[in-house]
């Protein structure tokens, strides 16, 4: 039986007809019976402040961001020569986007839930053009296979946690099985939305910025595929970010327990809880530029070859420092539970943490400051005290917690850079430490230089 596979194609693969047509090539290259494709690239930016100035502003300042969505649409459409009923379903599209800003407008009220409802026409457009292009390039090769449209929300069932939904999964198994178990017979190809799904009460939810990987993940779950492609505009992981550091190398095979803390820490390249379902089932996912597809890529999956000692590293910018002081800690037990309790409530997630005796220090995006509710009530139970302007390095390989001498040569590469707090020792894959915002870029140089460009094979 052929391989299932799963491809995914970000904003800018979806970037004007050109771009489509490419990622098409792309999918029928490779043999992918599903399709899941994000909006065009600014769309859902768009969207998202279509939604706030109907809210808040005037009708006409709301009606010129309508215009330009649609005009990039309409000017896509048109390149690919959309068949008129194919337009007549984009007219429609286009009457919702219209009818819900207009209501929104009306109400003053842009709500998660109706946003989340307005920005998914984002990805229900650009589909609708991609599955044209699929059509098109399917032609052009004389194949015998079809494209055709699936409205996702018909599988990707989800809780109602509008903006940051979460996925159902033992349900879409089930929605995937029942409208989607054609895929291994090869003969269709399916194009679909990342980041949208649906309620049970039938509501449009989505998945959260970045969504679309995290959709294409739990979709190959659901319909248990071979391998999961992400097509982005880099070719593949890095070592680092290229743009921190110009040497930065491609990374050909990565495992999935180092992909897995190499996203949360920073890395932007998939969305972090893309791999999750990918290492239920064991899926291994490539990631590729679907503008340069014949570039090597990198491959994400259980068992690779090489374990290096360190393979990669990520900056996470925009950090804070919370540490939390009581001396009724000494000699007492609960207190932890106590701080977690409070950030559980908040729905806060903590990065990384240290202890003392009478002190618990955790990171955290600087953006839950903004949460004063969350910092009151860490003030009921403790001396609350916070650092802002702070960037957490991580280095991501294996054995790292069991090499003797590794903590040398680190400190020894940024022994000029004061180190804030350091977290070793739970990961066999992670070490990660703090540095001031401004100094993050250097120390990263200075390590890549150290462990990357010069090799670390000395001490795997
Ligand atoms: N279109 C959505 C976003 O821009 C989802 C995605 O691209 O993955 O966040
Ligand atoms: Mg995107």
């Amino acid at each position: 039986m052929a391989k299932l596979v799963v491809s995914k194609f970000g904003g800018t693969s979806m970037g004007d007809a050109d771009c489509m047509l490419r990622s098409a090539e792309v999918s029928y290259r490779q043999g992918s019976s599903l399709v899941v494709v994000s909006a065009t690239s600014g769309t859902t930016n768009d969207l998202i402040a279509l939604g706030k100035t109907a809210e808040t502003q005037s009708w006409p300042d709301a009606e010129k961001i309508l215009t330009k969505i649609q005009e990039r649409h309409l000017k896509i459409a048109g390149d690919l020569r959309l068949p008129a009923d194919s337009v007549k379903l984009l007219e429609t599209l286009f009457e919702e986007m219209s009818s819900l800003a207009k209501g929104i407008h009306l109400l003053k009220d842009c709500s998660v839930k109706a946003l989340d409802t307005l920005v998914s026409l984002g990805e229900r457009m650009s589909s609708l053009l991609f599955t044209q292009a699929m059509s098109q390039v399917l032609k052009k090769h004389n194949s015998e296979k079809t494209a055709e449209l699936l409205d996702v929300r018909k599988v990707l069932r989800t809780d109602d946690s509008f903006g940051k939904a979460k996925p159902l999964t033992a349900e879409v198994a089930a929605l995937a099985q029942k409208h989607l178990s054609f895929l291994r017979e090869g003969q269709r190809v399916v194009c679909t939305q990342g980041y949208i799904g649906m309620t049970e009460e039938g509501n449009t939810t989505t998945l959260g910025r970045g969504g679309s990987d995290y959709s294409a993940a739990i979709l190959a779950e659901g319909v248990s595929a071979d391998v999961l492609e992400i097509w982005t505009d880099v070719a593949g992981i890095a070592t680092t970010d290229p743009r921190l550091c110009p040497k930065a190398q491609p990374i050909r095979e990565i495992s999935f327990k180092e992909a897995s803390e190499l996203a949360t820490f920073g890395a932007k390249i998939l969305h972090p809880a893309t791999l999750l379902p990918a290492i239920r089932k064991n899926i291994p996912v490539f990631v590729g530029s679907s503008f340069d597809a014949e570039a090597r890529g990198t491959w994400v999956r259980k068992d690779v070859e090489d374990h290096p000692l360190i393979r990669a590293m990520a900056l996470r910018k925009k950090q804070v420092l919370v540490t939390l002081s009581t001396p009724e800690m000494l000699y007492a037990h609960g207190f932890l539970f106590q701080i977690f309790k409070i950030f559980n409530d908040h729905k806060v997630s903590i990065d990384a943490i240290t202890t003392s005796e009478i002190s618990v220090s955790v990171t955290l995006d600087d953006s839950t400051l903004l949460n004063k509710k969350l910092i009151a009530d860490l003030s009921q139970i403790a001396d609350v005290q916070v650092e802002e302007n702070l960037a957490l390095i991580s280095l991501i390989g294996n054995n790292i917690n069991h090499t003797a001498g590794l903590g040398e040569k680190i400190f020894k590469a940024i022994s000029d850079i004061n180190v804030r707090m350091i977290c070793l020792g739970a990961s066999k894959h992670n070490f990660c430490f703090l540095v001031s915002d401004e100094q993050g870029p250097e120390a990263i140089r200075r390590l890549h230089s150290c462990f990357i460009e010069a090799g670390s094979e000395e001490m795997a």
